[in-house]
């Protein structure tokens, strides 16, 4: 499968569609989600295309696969749920059809602000 430049995250990232921007750097751009499911919901993107996690570690380059994973501490961190100022929060990212992936471009979920509950509940 190649990347879907018409996807709404892609879209996002060209600033053709807004979005509720908590954090950005070189490597990463994160918005928070607009269906949230807990009390804080956001959503952190690589700024490169890549499809999902498995496509990214396959073709990124080590500096964008280093700067996407501290991207995704430093927006837990600017929401104050990071482990060290905050209380945790869960991080999901899905893959596919059997991962349920709705948008075809490399996201991180990071859910927090309350407890999250049960990681699956069927
Ligand atoms: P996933 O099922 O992991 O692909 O999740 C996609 C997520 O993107 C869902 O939680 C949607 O609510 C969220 N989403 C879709 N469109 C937008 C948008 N324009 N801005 C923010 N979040 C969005």
């Amino acid at each position: 499968m190649s990347y879907d430049q018409n996807n709404i995250f892609a879209k996002i990232l060209r600033g053709e569609v807004p979005c509720e921007k908590i954090y950005e750097d070189e490597y990463v751009l994160s918005f928070y989600d607009v269906n949230p499911q807990r009390k804080i919901h956001a959503l952190v993107i690589p700024k490169g295309n890549y499809i999902d996690l498995d496509d990214f570690n396959a073709k990124a380059t080590d500096k964008e696969i280093v700067g996407y994973f501290k991207g995704i501490s430093k927006v837990a961190k600017k929401l104050g749920i990071s482990v060290d100022i905050g209380k945790g929060y869960r991080t999901i990212s899905n893959l596919s059809d059997h991962g349920g992936q709705e948008v075809p471009h490399l996201h991180f979920h990071l859910l927090g602000g309350e407890k999250v509950g049960r990681m699956l509940n069927d």
